[in-house]
């Protein structure tokens, strides 16, 4: 009897599980609601539809997408196939007719022998193995579901992100490394502005332009994630009592407390990246760059990650899932897309195919297996599942995830390890990296 794996959710990470599932000769089921029930987002019947941009981003090896997308080529990835197949014009960016675009990834999965049931999942089915690729925007019945299954504190419905910059790029002759009031070592990363200085960021900060919320993600936020703006509109002062305050801070430089101070906190082990603590924000991407680059120390930073603030529902993913993206406590049961906590069509779409593999894995009572972790995927994947103290927030692909090289010509030697890397991997039969899950 061919093994079947159950997808719920037809789009970039349920339609590449289930591709790669049928290409190892397992069967497949997509259970995807669309055209009975839309997310507020989504207006197409087709599957892996885009919601927003037209483009899967750069294809430039000097950049961690770029990177991931020839990874993902490595791996036979349909959804990078479909983005080839449907390509416009767009520089080096892989962009695509999205028309297009769908129709070849559900023209594929037909011709494949993948069953389409077009249903909304609103419990967890028994079927086993399940991939649960329901997306940012998961049916309430569902996510309630999902909640109860993992507990729905591990549940999140929005996502208020601050931005994370590389460290390298960080003036660390205007910044310094303390903590308050010298607790727990020289943790952060602190940038001690002035009276000016203070005054000129905050102005620029209000008169910014935003990104404009959707009607459904029309918000009141908790205090915990305000974002920065927000704060700044109470008052002049406001955010010399939140994320700018100087207290327990002694700039090494004047010997004094400075008039108000920006701190950044370690992201990830390798102490790449650090996010810009307290400024989760929803300024426009080139704002970002220029109002945060008023902030003395960050004037050339350059950023892993855009701060943001949307409707996301993503599960705790340090706390419940494996690299191999199954639960911890259920090893036929995977979690793969953006609903795992990684951002971005390509993110999803590379994990979709590593649950689609492990799940075929898992029905012919195989060991789970993820990509080296000096591949982005490989890389991306064991982040957003490493325990950690801090609160998880979603993470795209970036070259801070990877353990770092020294010396020249960074990036492009850590493009071409990845790729290498991945190669390997792919020539070695997919597994000779298994997981401890
Ligand atoms: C409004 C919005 C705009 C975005 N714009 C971009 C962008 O421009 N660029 C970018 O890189 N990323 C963007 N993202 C982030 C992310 O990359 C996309 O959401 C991406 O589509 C995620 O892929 P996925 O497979 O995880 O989810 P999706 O592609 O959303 O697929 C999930 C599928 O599950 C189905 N589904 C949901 N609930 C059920 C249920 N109960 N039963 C059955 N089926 C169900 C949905 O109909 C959908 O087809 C955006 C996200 C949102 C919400």
């Amino acid at each position: 009897m061919t093994e079947r794996v159950t997808i719920i959710g037809g789009g970039l990470a349920g339609s590449e599980a289930a591709y790669q599932a049928v290409k190892r000769g397992c069967k497949a089921t997509i259970l995807e609601m669309k055209p009975v029930r839309f997310s507020p987002a989504h207006t197409m019947e087709g599957l892996a539809e885009l919601v927003c941009s037209n483009s899967l981003k750069s294809e430039s090896l000097e950049n961690a997408s770029g990177v991931l997308k020839e990874e993902m080529r490595v791996c036979g990835s349909l959804i990078i196939k479909a983005a080839e197949a449907s390509r416009v014009p767009a520089g080096n960016a892989l962009a695509v007719d999205r028309k297009a675009f769908s129709d070849y990834v559900t023209g594929a999965l037909a011709d494949a022998g993948v069953e389409i049931e077009r249903r909304e999942v609103t419990d967890i089915p028994e079927a086993r193995p399940l991939v649960i690729a329901t997306g940012p925007l998961t049916s309430e019945p569902l996510a309630g579901a999902i909640g109860g299954l993992i507990s729905s504190s591990n549940l999140y419905f929005y996502d208020a992100v601050a931005p994370i910059v590389y460290k390298d790029s960080i003036d660390m002759d205007r910044a310094f490394m303390a903590s308050r009031y010298g607790k727990g070592g020289d943790d952060y990363i602190n940038c001690p502005l002035d009276e000016d200085e203070y005054r000129r960021f905050v102005e620029a900060l209000l008169a910014a332009e935003m990104v404009k919320p959707r009607e459904f993600e029309e918000m009141k936020c908790f205090e915990g994630c305000m974002p920065v703006e927000a704060m700044a509109r109470r008052g002049p002062d406001t955010l010399m009592f939140g994320p700018m305050k100087p207290v327990g801070l002694v700039d090494p430089r004047t010997g004094k407390r400075p008039y108000a101070a920006v701190q950044l906190r370690r992201e990830n082990i390798e102490g790449t990246l650090y996010n810009i603590v307290g400024f989760q924000t929803r300024m426009t991407f080139p704002e970002q760059r220029r109002v945060l680059g008023l902030i003395p120390g960050l004037e050339r930073a350059e950023f892993a990650r855009f701060g943001k603030l949307h409707r996301n529902s993503y599960i705790d993913s340090p706390r419940l899932l494996t690299p191999a993206q199954s639960l911890r406590t259920d090893g036929a049961l995977f979690f793969a897309g953006q609903i795992t906590g990684v951002e971005g069509y390509c993110e999803s779409a590379a994990s979709g195919l590593l649950a689609g593999i492990n799940a075929c894995r898992r029905s012919r009572g195989q060991s789970p297996v993820c990509p080296p972790p000096t591949t982005v995927m490989g890389a991306l994947v064991r982040h957003i599942s490493s325990e950690r103290d801090s609160a998880f927030t979603p993470m795209n692909a970036n070259f801070g995830l990877l353990p770092p090289l020294k010396g020249r010509d960074r990036r492009e030697r850590l493009a071409r390890r990845a790729i290498e890397d991945m190669r390997a991997w792919v020539d070695g039969g997919f597994k000779f990296l298994e997981t401890s899950a």
